[in-house]
């Protein structure tokens, strides 16, 4: 195993079943692994650790997934949208607390127009000057190009899974197909890409993990974006086991850094629904980056993706004190500038 850790970790290529391999390692082995994310982090992306501020704005959504607490057929949510000023208030307030970059993130909310989403991102651009990352389901190429050109930095949009039949039994509105010509049309827009999947998803296995890790590897992403899958009650995906080896999600983490050593990998917010400071440990296993909640604190409750989403009773101060002492607790610093991607030249200065 140790063998394996250090090919991979040097050569930065793996077969499936060399991720399976080290999905089910154990003992001494985890410990190495996680050593070899973390320091093919510290060499490729450094000790800084960058903050993107969510906004979560709408929690209004035309889907179904069924996974999701916010889906359109949910009629337990109480649905709100935050207008386009408290929006770019919000981002100036981030920008105030250190973020470089802020995260608009919604459910998919026609509302929220072209038209209406390029005014918010030049506001934002003009009044707060933060990088700006959109998180806000498949939109055409059409207005891809519109958020470019009005100042959109990057785009997250999750491919969920790579298994196309698992892909579609839980998406009943969508296509595999479609949502991966959406990454490629990011691109072709000139926005980087962000992508990622649900680890342990009801339906897939080891092997399932393992072909992820792979797909999100061959994308290229600038960024990759997973956390554990974890089912929410008022959803058809409701009550299904957690995965039995908890050590899986980390050790997801962990591979991908080894495969992807210049990828912004964030420490998502599921990771710490599900561990006591699972954030600060995927930090140490090979992620560079931290998702504050900025949204106002009266939204926070009703944007539940999954449930025991934490910081739910905080305001955007709080959690930035909290951001402030993990960092530095982790002997890090945090990020300056806005940490665009690492894998080609900057496409876009925001500061
Ligand atoms: S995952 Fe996204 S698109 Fe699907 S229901 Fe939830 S908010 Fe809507």
């Amino acid at each position: 195993m140790k063998n394996l850790i250090e090919r991979v970790s040097s050569e930065a290529t793996a077969t499936e079943a060399d991720v399976v391999s080290l999905l089910e390692c154990g003992g001494a082995d985890v410990k190495a692994l996680y050593e070899a994310a973390d320091c093919v982090r510290h060499d490729t992306m450094g000790d800084e650790i960058f903050l993107r501020g969510i906004i979560e704005f709408s929690n209004h959504c035309r889907k179904s997934c069924d996974y999701c607490g916010i889906r359109g057929p949910n009629r337990t949510v109480t649905r709100y949208r935050m207008t386009p000023e408290e929006i770019v208030e919000t981002a100036c307030q981030a920008k105030q607390l250190g973020n470089t970059t802020v995260v608009l993130q919604s459910g998919e909310d026609p509302w929220f127009t072209a038209e209406r989403m390029c005014g918010i991102i030049r506001a934002i651009r003009q009044q707060a000057g933060v990088a700006i990352t959109l998180s806000i389901g498949e939109r055409p190429l059409g207005e891809l190009v519109q958020f470019k050109e009005a100042g959109c930095d990057r785009y997250l949009l999750r491919f969920e899974t790579s298994d196309r039949d698992l892909f579609g039994r839980i998406h009943p509105d969508d296509d595999f197909d479609e949502r991966i010509q959406c990454l490629h049309d990011l691109r072709r827009a000139g926005i980087q890409v962000g992508s990622g999947f649900m680890i342990g998803l009801p339906g897939g296995d080891t092997g399932t993990i393992a072909r992820d890790i792979l797909f999100a590897t061959r994308l290229e992403l600038d960024m990759i974006g997973c956390g554990p899958y974890l089912s929410h009650p008022e959803t058809p995906l409701s009550a299904r086991p957690l995965l039995e080896d908890r050590e899986i999600y980390f050790k997801t983490m962990a591979v991908l850094r080894l495969l992807n050593p210049r990828a912004h990998i964030p420490a998502t917010t599921a990771f710490d629904a599900l561990f006591e400071g699972g954030r600060d440990l995927v930090l140490t296993r090979g992620a560079n980056v931290f998702m504050p909640n900025v949204t106002p604190r009266k939204f926070r409750a009703l944007y539940q993706l999954y449930p025991n989403k934490p910081c739910v009773d905080e305001d955007s101060g709080q959690c930035s004190a909290c951001v402030v002492g993990r960092v530095a607790r982790l002997g890090r610093t945090i990020g300056k500038g806005p940490g665009h991607s690492r894998r080609g030249p900057e496409k876009n200065s925001s500061q």
